[in-house]
């Protein structure tokens, strides 16, 4: 049965978090488009138990609310996170001994701890508010995609169950959001895998995991402001591993193992008691912490390897991909939503532009290739790397490092609103190369380093808050800048990733003079940082 009226403008598969902002997203950039979002979840998503994805960065939280407008929402329903937060604390239990990596107070930009099922329920509801057709209990079961490129008039055609009854629907675009089922990416054999194995545990627990009261030092407490460390995203961290902390709005707390099977096989946590047993040897005041609230377990789930790209996400055939149906890296900066927020932009950009009558080709093509240079820069953080999460000397240099490529390069590019804008991305090609090559070489340096690292873990709080360049590079998020000035940000940002290059190589070889640089010797080399600089790097507070 045809369900009426169709053709439409866009279908989208899945009313997950990517599918139902998209929908938002392109009726935001043009009222009169007609969205259909056929989901399978016919009832309300429950609280706390629904989905992982809770943790959100600045990329993420800009998009929800200032792009999408959902700002009040997430202000009053969800928790204000406290940034992130780091504790070697594996196989402690004196947390106030170890070191602690993260900031004293909020940094300027807000970001949120996010209960999916509460924010999913209110999406299909505030979709449906601003005209967009939810079709809840809908499953998908098949779709034909035309070759739309060679017939500009051909529509796809996408099947669908509802209860006993099926349906079809046709449509100019269709978007691919069903999450891990990846229908159009198992229709086209776009799978592609990459080398990161990585694999992971989570559940939720219907109680509070105040971490602030896992001592009762109160000078370290008081070390933050406000002393509620509970609010960030806390990584217990080990050799090969970290755990995951997050808090909800709906009083639960999301716990989750993320570990490198060379050093943690996931048969040694897949179920709540394995995990229990393997908290109690690497993190055993978080056991001490559930051990009593085992009776408030909300779910355990679990998966062998969450990591996988794409061969390709938009295509001037009116058809893309977005969320978990396209690609997906790893959790630990917790990125999903930021790569949500980049891929649905360049889909609203496509649909947009094929409404005004504009060439898809090139400009497919071209967003295609800027989203998997995302992806592929951002796996450097994260593939081989798991060994450094056990290193309280090099992990602390790496997160400086990686935050200041954030927010320094693909952070400003969202907030600046120049993620579609082709002119600014030529202009910058060479610094964006570089940047690239610099991120790659220093990834590199870093695992080296940390094969002969002392892992010295003193009971020190690395404070981001006490390093006035790192604070301001996060403020620096919410300027407005004309283009000449956000050339000339990213040329600075350049600049800036040299110089803490240059002191990352200098501080390593200080104490292990015979280091092989490799090529990040060559790279700091090619360019000229000023003489008598102020250190970057962060400053122990005990
Ligand atoms: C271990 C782990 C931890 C993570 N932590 C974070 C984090 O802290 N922060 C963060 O930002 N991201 C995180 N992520 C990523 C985050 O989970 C994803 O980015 C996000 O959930 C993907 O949303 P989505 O809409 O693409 O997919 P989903 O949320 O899975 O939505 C897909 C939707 O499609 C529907 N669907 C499926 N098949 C069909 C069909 N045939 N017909 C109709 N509907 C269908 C489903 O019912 C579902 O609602 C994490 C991921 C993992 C694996």
């Amino acid at each position: 049965m045809e369900h009426p009226p169709s053709p439409r403008d866009v279908v989208i598969l899945g009313g997950g978090l990517a599918g139902l902002t998209l929908a938002m997203q392109l009726k935001r950039r043009d009222p009169t488009i007609d969205v259909l979002v056929l989901e399978r979840r016919g009832l309300p998503a429950p609280e706390a138990a629904h989905k992982v994805g809770e943790s959100t960065v600045e990329i993420g939280a800009h998009y929800f609310d200032k792009v999408i407008g959902l700002g009040d929402h997430l202000r009053e329903k969800h928790l204000r996170k406290f940034g992130f937060r780091f504790f070697f604390s594996e196989g402690r239990r004196d947390l106030d001994q170890v070191t602690e990596i993260g900031a004293s107070r909020h940094l300027s930009v807000p970001s949120y701890q996010i209960d999916r099922g509460i924010f999913e329920n209110f999406l299909v509801a505030e979709a449906r508010r601003r005209g967009i057709e939810v079709i809840e209990g809908s499953l998908v079961r098949s779709l034909d995609l035309a070759g739309s490129e060679q017939d500009p008039a051909a529509m796809h055609r996408v099947a669908f169950s509802l209860g006993a009854e099926s349906h079809s629907v046709t449509a100019r675009w269709v978007v691919d959001a069903c999450g891990r089922a990846g229908l159009i990416k198992r229709k086209l054999g776009l799978a592609e895998p990459n080398d990161h194995a990585a694999h992971a545990v989570w559940f939720r627990i219907k109680d509070r995991i105040e971490i602030d009261r896992w001592t009762d030092n109160m000078a370290w407490r008081e070390r933050c402001d406000p002393p509620a460390r509970w609010l960030s995203t806390n990584h217990l961290v080990g050799a090969g591993y970290w755990v995951w902390l997050i808090p909800l709005s709906s009083g639960s707390h999301s716990v989750g193992i993320v570990a490198d099977p060379a050093h943690h096989p996931l048969a040694s946590m897949d179920t709540f008691e394995k995990a229990m047993d393997w908290f109690r040897v690497h993190q055993p005041l978080l056991f001490d912490e559930l051990d009593g609230k085992r009776h408030l377990l909300q779910d355990f789930a679990f998966f062998k390897r969450f990591s996988y790209g794409c061969r390709q996400l938009f295509s001037a055939d009116r058809w893309a991909l977005t969320g978990e149906a396209g690609l997906f890296l790893d959790p630990f900066y917790s990125p999903g939503s930021d790569f949500i927020g980049i891929s649905n932009t360049f889909i609203t950009e496509l649909i947009a532009t094929d409404r005004q009558g504009g060439r898809l080709g090139a400009r497919a093509q071209v967003f295609d290739q800027l989203l998997h240079s995302f992806y592929d820069s951002t796996l450097t953080l994260y593939q081989d790397q798991y060994a450094i999460f056990g290193d309280p000397e090099v992990l602390p240099v790496k997160v400086i490092w990686d935050y200041s490529y954030y927010w320094g390069v693909l952070a400003q590019f969202v907030f600046h609103d120049r993620l579609t804008d082709l002119g600014s991305m030529a202009a910058l090609q060479p610094q964006l190369a570089r940047c690239q090559a610099l991120n790659a070489a220093v990834q590199a340096f870093l695992r080296t380093w940390s094969g002969v690292s002392a892992r010295r873990n003193p009971p020190v709080m690395l404070d981001q808050a006490a390093l006035p360049w790192f604070a301001e590079l996060n403020r620096s998020l919410n300027d407005t800048l004309d283009s000449d000035a956000f050339v000339q940000r990213i040329r600075d940002s350049h600049d800036r990733l040299h110089a803490l290059a240059a002191e990352i190589l200098a501080r390593a070889l200080s104490e292990h003079p015979a280091l092989d640089a490799g090529s990040l010797a060559e790279r700091v080399a090619e360019h000229h940082c000023p003489e008598g600089a102020a250190p970057m790097l962060p400053v122990a507070v005990a």
